[in-house]
Formats: structure tokens, C-alpha cells, sequence
């Protein structure tokens, strides 16, 4: 057995030992155990997995997260100052050097045939252990000085000059590693796995998608995208990589979607009953066209014999609630019962409040099931005979103690905050209930057609006559005074303030404005005398209750509270919104701050105070005052935060996109929809022989669908 590379092969094992004796020309099936490749054996593979790499195929798969250019290596004599360069060189000493505040340093000294010259990594002195004299290797760095010209922090890669030509003097790829496999493990192990494959590899693609891209197959682009001639190459080849990724995503999304249109086994409820016609009959005003629309696609769904799955977008104040309430009536009609779920107590006790007071009349019962609700064994009993008609509640309702006489009608509300298993457990309750889902958040597209790819979108992008925009102004610390003056002014002429801080208490890790503080501070002085209450998550249910009740009567002028109050409050004679510390916030959360206000006739204000601490915080802030637009804002978060912040990303399978970047490629997103959507009409259930590959991998997303 020869001995290719230094590190990379000197502690193969017995059982890699035996692939390798005469396997290097022998082409690898796709499926072929990764274990059995050049280097890497049981153990390795082992470690692999936890890259979800298990098959030689997988590893194609396994993309770079990025590129170095080591295509130019500096001689050491030619290393200027202030340059950012690639070195190869032999280290000839190493050292740790203890720095204060317990930190150490490693020192060492490089050498190549031009020159030498040191390397510091600061923080790192453990490096002296792991790196040792003798070894040569990649140093990228920038030069900079310490007693003499250094590259600082720089970053290398150990290898001989054997095989430089995979991991030096060109561009490499950086893959995301786990413990126990290097970089260069990965380039080995990936190169080889092209060089056995390329002739086997199967393309999922299909042919009339492959000619209208011009991607003539799989082998230029898998080693471009590994082992590009230059940047720009790699880049360009990961296109066909995410391009095939959406395509097999919105595939299995379409096909569930499909399915669940021409399954007949959901439940058909009539929309003609006589709550359904009294709540019409009782509304207090005129739906908006948008509103009636989505009340039309709703009722329409539960009439028919499929199951409904019916995601409902729509800023906050547009009015979601009322419906939803046209679904609840629909499926009392029906004989059915009805659950509404919401993400906090405080939106399910919202929530309820609102059903009850729309529904009581009508004659329906409506119960509360929260962690912290009361009697819930009595709720529970009263939903499992039937007697309680509407639920509304929290993660309880999901509960295995928890059971319907008949579920017919589920209604999640702010749902992206719930995991898709979650939701999937809620639906399980209720034998093909249907399904509606309502967010506020402005998800922007690409995320809806991915995380909500399934299921079918009426957008209400309209509000409600006469509402004005919220206006919405930083104050700077020395107009604080004005503002305390404003709000008294407000609180007399009838209006209400919601007063939010970030934090509950002080806290000595972070240094922000706790709301207990700012409470008892302005109520005893510039505040005095004016009706104010304070409300946060750890006050006792009832007394939050109690507050949240004396508010929305009017009683309380200022509200001050935490973001507890960020989600579906909705007091129509507040028109104040002040924020504390601003920039600590979400862009998304301080749009759903700001969305509290300006539900009424008048016009509303958002304040936002603090200064931000970074630029980032300085940005969000900006946009925030430039745009009440929450599809605007949704985008620019995205942009600054990146997707895998949404929570419920990783669960819907976003995360685990490899190639796709869902801001970056909506473009590819799109051609991949219509390009799914196409293929699917010619064969529904991708039963061609020429599909099955396509099949296989799309049902992994069907499964995730609802
Ligand atoms: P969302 O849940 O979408 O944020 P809500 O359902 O809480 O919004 O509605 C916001 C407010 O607007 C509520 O006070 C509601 O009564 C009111 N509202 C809803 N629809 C209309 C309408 N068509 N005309 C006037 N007011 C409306
Ligand atoms: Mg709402």
C-alpha cells in the first residue's frame, strides 16, 4: 500500500486498507457506502454522517461554502506589508506566549526557500501543541509586524508538497467540516469520488428541463463546483446545483399540494348554516374586497370534499380575525368543532376574548386551554363530549390529554412560529380536519413558496377604510422631556400608549432599560397621576388578565409592558406606541410593535428611542422610520438576517438547503416552480422510469408538507 498524502492517509485503517489495494480504477456505484472510498473506512464514514454524507454521491453533494484563492503564492522575501498573502512554508519553531487576562498567543516562525518570516495567531496559544516544526504548509494572512514582518492570524492548512495540486497554488474549496475530518480529508475523498463516479452519475434532472437550461449533464459542473479554475467558475457551476435543489423541493410541494386537492377524504362542511348567517348579519361594518376574498377561498375550501390547507397573509391590522371567524361559524354549521391555536398566552387570551364576544351571541361555547387557563380538566372533558364548540389556546391544546368529539376546523394563528411538527400533531387530532393558517408576519415570497409551498395563499393586502399610516420618529435623548409631556397630553385627551422596554428586570448581562424600572420611575415623576399599569410574562395570569382588560376598557392610559404585547393586541383608542431601546429589537418585531397602533380613525405614532450600538441596529431603525410597508421590511430583515433566523425554517427543511440561497436565487426559484409545475402536469405522479429518481427525492419534501 503506498502512501499518497502525509496526514490525510498515515492513520488509515485496516478496513479502508483493504478498499484501497485495487480499487482506484474500479468506477463506484452512486449508492456505494462513502466507507468504501480511498481513505476513508468505517469510522470516518461514521463521522461523515453527521455531514448527512453517507454514499460516494452524497459527497458530490457535499458543496463548498466557499473558495480560497491560493492560485498565487508569495515567496516569504516578497510578503509586503499590509498585503493579504498565501505562503508556503515549512514551520521551524512554535511557542506559546501568555498574554494578560489569562489569554495566550502562538508564536512560530516560517520558512521557505526565499526567506522567513513569524506567524502570530493571538488568543490561540494551544496552537503551539497542535502545530509542530518540520511541517510545511498554506499560511493565508495578512502581514503585519511584530518584531519583524508576521502574518497575523493566519489562517493554514498542513499539507506536503505531494499534493498541492489539490489543496494549494489554485483555487480551493472550503467545505463545512465536523470533528475528525479536515478539509483536505474532504478534497481527497471528493476528488476521488469524481474521478470513480463521473461515468455512473445519474442526472435527476430531467432531460426538457436539462436542454432548456443548457446543462448538458453533471460531470463539468460537479467538478467546477469542486474544483473550479477560478472563483467565478464555482459560483456559476453552484447555480445548477441550487436550481436542482428547488426544483426537487417545490416538486415534492406541488405533488403534496396536488394530492391533497384530489383526495376526496376531507371533511365537506356546509357554508349555508344559520351562525355563519347571523355572524354576517351582526357584522359591525363592511368586509374589505380583500377580506371578502379570503372569506370566499376559505369557505369555499371547507365545502369542498378536500381537505383545506389555506395559508391567509396579511399585515397586522388588515383583519385577519373576523375571517377566521366566518370559518369557525362554517364549521359549527357543520357539526364540527373548531381549535384556534395561538403562539403566547397572551395572543390566546386575546384571541378568546374576541371569540367569545362575537360568538356568545350566536349561541356557540367557547373555552380557553392555555398552560396556565383555568379548570383544564373541565375544558378537556368539555371538548372530548362535544360541549365546548370553539377552543382557542396555546402548545396545550397539542397535548395527548387533549381529544375532540369532532375536530373539524383548525386554525393556527402567527403559525411560522410553530414547528411543522407541531402543527402536523395539532391536525393529527382531528381526522382530515381542515386547515387554515393565518401569519402577519410578512413572509417574504421566496419563503412562502418554500416553507408554505404546499399549501394554497390568499394574500389580504388591504386595510380597512379610513386607516391612516402610522407615523413613525426616533427621538434623541434630550427630547425625551417632550415626549413624557406629549403623552400626558394624550392620556387626557383619551388616547392610549403602549410603552415598551426590553427587558422585565435588570439584568447585569445586558445593559438595557428593564420595564419595572422604567415604570415605577416615570410613574413617580414625569407620568405622575396619569392612569398607568404594567404588564409583563412573569406576573401571575389573572392579574395579566385584569391589566390587559383595564386597558382595553380604557381605565389604564399607559400600558407599559415587554414584547409580550407584540402579537395580535388589538385596542383600537391606542394610538401611541413608544419603544425603548429600539435598535434591540427585530425589524420584523418592532413592525409588530408598531402595528398595535393606528387601528382606529386617528392618527397614530411610533416612537422609537435609544441609540443603536451598531450599524446594523442604526439600519433597522432607518428603514423602519422610511417604510410602514411590511413586505419592504420582511425583505430587508431577510437581507440583513438571513433565513435560517425563521423560526420554523430548519423544521420545513430551509436549512438544509446546500447549494440554494433563497434571497440570493429567487430567480432560480421561480424557474424551478414553474418548471416543477410543468413536469408534474405532464406526469402527476412521477411514475415515468426517467422520474424515479426525481420521485424519490422530491417525497422526502412531500412528507414535510401539510
Ligand atoms: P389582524 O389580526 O389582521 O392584525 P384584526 O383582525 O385584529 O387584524 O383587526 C384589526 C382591527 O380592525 C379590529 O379592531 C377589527 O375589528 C377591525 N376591522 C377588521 N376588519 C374591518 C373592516 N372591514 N372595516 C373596519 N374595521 C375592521
Ligand atoms: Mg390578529
Amino acid at each position: 500500500m503506498q502512501r499518497r498524502t502525509r496526514s490525510g492517509l498515515e492513520t488509515v485503517d485496516q478496513d479502508s486498507a483493504r478498499f484501497m489495494t485495487d480499487s482506484t480504477h474500479t468506477p463506484f456505484r452512486w449508492t456505494e457506502p462513502v466507507a468504501h472510498l480511498d481513505g476513508v473506512g468505517p469510522k470516518r464514514a461514521e463521522l461523515l454522517k453527521r455531514l448527512g454524507v453517507e454514499s460516494a454521491g452524497d459527497l458530490l453533494y457535499h458543496f463548498p461554502r466557499d473558495y480560497q484563492d491560493r492560485s498565487t503564492v508569495t515567496p516569504i522575501a516578497e510578503a509586503w506589508q499590509g498585503e493579504r498573502v498565501t505562503v508556503y512554508a515549512a514551520i521551524t519553531s512554535i511557542r506559546s506566549q501568555r498574554l494578560r487576562n489569562r489569554k495566550s498567543m502562538a508564536v512560530a516562525t516560517l520558512e521557505d526557500g526565499s526567506g522567513a518570516m513569524g506567524a502570530t495567531w493571538f488568543g490561540r496559544g494551544f496552537l503551539a501543541r497542535a502545530l509542530k516544526p518540520g511541517q510545511q504548509g498554506f499560511f493565508t494572512g495578512t502581514v503585519g509586524n511584530y518584531k519583524g514582518p508576521v502574518l497575523q492570524n493566519p489562517e493554514y492548512e498542513i499539507t506536503d508538497e505531494e499534493d498541492g495540486a489539490l489543496h494549494g497554488g489554485r483555487v480551493v474549496p472550503i467545505y463545512s467540516l465536523t470533528d475528525g475530518v479536515t478539509q483536505r480529508m474532504l478534497r481527497q475523498w471528493i476528488r476521488a469520488a469524481l474521478d470513480r463516479l463521473l461515468d455512473a452519475l445519474p442526472d435527476p434532472l430531467p432531460e426538457a428541463v436539462r436542454a432548456e437550461h443548457g446543462w448538458p449533464g453533471l460531470r463539468e459542473p460537479f467538478e467546477h463546483v469542486h474544483f473550479p479554475a477560478d472563483v467565478e467558475t464555482g459560483r456559476r457551476a453552484s447555480e445548477r446545483f441550487a436550481y436542482e435543489e428547488l426544483f426537487v423541493l417545490q416538486l415534492g410541494l406541488l405533488k403534496a399540494r396536488q394530492e391533497r386537492a384530489q383526495s376526496e377524504d376531507g371533511i365537506t362542511h356546509r357554508t349555508d348554516g344559520p351562525h355563519l348567517a347571523r355572524l354576517q348579519s351582526r357584522l359591525p361594518f363592511a368586509l374589505t374586497n380583500a377580506q371578502a376574498r379570503a372569506r370566499d377561498d376559505i369557505l369555499a375550501d371547507m365545502a369542498a370534499p378536500r381537505p383545506m390547507a389555506r395559508l391567509i397573509q396579511g399585515d397586522v391590522g388588515c383583519g385577519k380575525t373576523v375571517v377566521a371567524l366566518h370559518a369557525v361559524a362554517a364549521a359549527v354549521d357543520s357539526g364540527c368543532q373548531a381549535a384556534v391555536m395561538a403562539p403566547t398566552e397572551v395572543l390566546a387570551e386575546q384571541h378568546f376574548h374576541t371569540l367569545h364576544a362575537a360568538l356568545t351571541p350566536l349561541g356557540i361555547p367557547v373555552g380557553l386551554l392555555t398552560g396556565s387557563s383555568p379548570a383544564p380538566k373541565q375544558t378537556r372533558s368539555d371538548l372530548a363530549t362535544g360541549l365546548v364548540k370553539v377552543v382557542v389556546g396555546t402548545q396545550a391544546l397539542m397535548q395527548d390529554a387533549t381529544a375532540f368529539a369532532r375536530l373539524g376546523l383548525v386554525i393556527v394563528d402567527e403559525q411560522h412560529r410553530f414547528g411543522v411538527m407541531q402543527r402536523a400533531a395539532l391536525a393529527g387530532k382531528g381526522r382530515h380536519a381542515d386547515l387554515l393558517h393565518m401569519t402577519a408576519t410578512p413572509i417574504p415570497r421566496s419563503l412562502v413558496l418554500t416553507l408554505y409551498g404546499s399549501m394554497d395563499l390568499t394574500v389580504i393586502d388591504e386595510m380597512p377604510p379610513g386607516r391612516l399610516p402610522v407615523k413613525t420618529r426616533r427621538i434623541p435623548p434630550e427630547k425625551e422631556a417632550d415626549l413624557m409631556g406629549y403623552l400626558r397630553n394624550q392620556a387626557e385627551a383619551g388616547f392610549q400608549t403602549y410603552y415598551i422596554c426590553p427587558l422585565i428586570e435588570e439584568s447585569e448581562a445586558m445593559d438595557l432599560t428593564p420595564v419595572t424600572r422604567r415604570y415605577d420611575e416615570l410613574r413617580a415623576g414625569p407620568l405622575a397621576g396619569v392612569a398607568t399599569a404594567l404588564l409583563h410574562g412573569r406576573m401571575a395570569p389573572d392579574e395579566k388578565d385584569a391589566v390587559l382588560r383595564q386597558f382595553r376598557e380604557g381605565a389604564v392610559k399607559i400600558l407599559f409592558s415587554t414584547s409580550v404585547i407584540e402579537v395580535g393586541i388589538d385596542v383600537p383608542q391606542a394610538t401611541t406606541m413608544v419603544i425603548e431601546d429600539a435598535a434591540q429589537f427585530g425589524m420584523t418585531q418592532l413592525h409588530q410593535l408598531r402595528g398595535r397602533v393606528g387601528r382606529g380613525m386617528e392618527q397614530s405614532y411610533c416612537f422609537l428611542l435609544g441609540t443603536p450600538r451598531t450599524e446594523q441596529g442604526e439600519a433597522r431603525l432607518r428603514t423602519l422610520c422610511a417604510t410602514a410597508d411590511g413586505f419592504a421590511i420582511a425583505e430587508a430583515d431577510l437581507e440583513m438576517r438571513g433565513p435560517g433566523e425563521f423560526q420554523g425554517a430548519r423544521q420545513a427543511g430551509i436549512s438544509e438547503l446546500k447549494a440554494a440561497d433563497l434571497l440570493r436565487d429567487t430567480r432560480l426559484l421561480d424557474w424551478a416552480r414553474r418548471d416543477a409545475a410543468a413536469l408534474l402536469a405532464a406526469d402527476p405522479a412521477l411514475n415515468a422510469p426517467e422520474h424515479a429518481l426525481l420521485a424519490r427525492d422530491a417525497a422526502r419534501y412531500s412528507e414535510l408538507a401539510l
